[in-house]
């Protein structure tokens, strides 16, 4: 059996944040749509609404292995934050601003939700195939989505992220140490003012 094998270019608005993802094996990569109010809060955030959101202020994000995504250029400004001291980690670039992912609040589990903003090849769907998931719909009706995330999603990423465990995936993230398992930038965690000032009622 033949096995395909692309690549999805990364790069930042200003071009100094670049990478790429692996997309192989085939079948490994979840492409979905977030239209959670939280998405929306760190767009808004990073003043990155236009970049990131799309007509129904959904975030289109890349769910993949860690071990797939390489950042060649910029890792110095590979930031993050926290819309809350409990929330998973956002990843950004701070030279200007683009969101760049989602992860876990640590590397134990290997995790990556990469923002179609930071993607830079045209034809996403050609590579990673149509959107397939569009979550947490409820506050955007005209989506046509699903309220929450669907229990086949969370199957996928689950069973996905066991098989990336056991491979080892999570020692080889660009955003999290291999040895400690500590992000590679202290998160910053926005204070109950920063969130609320970016978060539209
Ligand atoms: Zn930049
Ligand atoms: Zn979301």
């Amino acid at each position: 059996m033949a096995t395909l094998s692309s690549e999805l270019t990364l790069g930042c608005q200003c071009g100094k944040v670049t990478g790429a993802i692996k997309c192989t094996p085939q079948g490994s990569i979840n492409h979905i749509s977030c239209y959670c109010k939280d998405c929306q809060t760190f767009a808004r955030h990073l003043n990155a609404e236009a970049i990131t959101l799309d007509e129904h202020r959904g975030t289109a994000i890349i769910q993949t292995s860690p071990a797939t995504v390489n950042i060649s250029s910029g890792t110095e400004h590979l930031n993050c934050l926290k819309l809350s001291p409990k929330g998973i980690t956002r990843w950004y670039a701070g030279c200007c601003n683009t969101p760049i992912a989602n992860t876990m609040s640590n590397g134990k589990m290997p995790f990556s939700g990469v923002i179609r903003s930071f993607v830079k090849t045209d034809n996403v769907e050609q590579i990673a195939g149509p959107v397939e998931y569009k979550v947490f719909a409820s506050l955007s009706p005209e989506a046509n989505g699903h309220n929450k995330a669907p229990l086949g999603l969370i199957a996928k990423i689950v069973v996905n992220m066991l098989r990336w465990k056991l491979r080892g995936d999570h020692k080889n993230s660009p955003f999290f140490s291999g040895e400690t398992g500590k992000p590679v930038g202290e998160p910053k965690i926005l204070s109950l003012q920063e969130r609320n000032a970016a978060s539209r009622s």
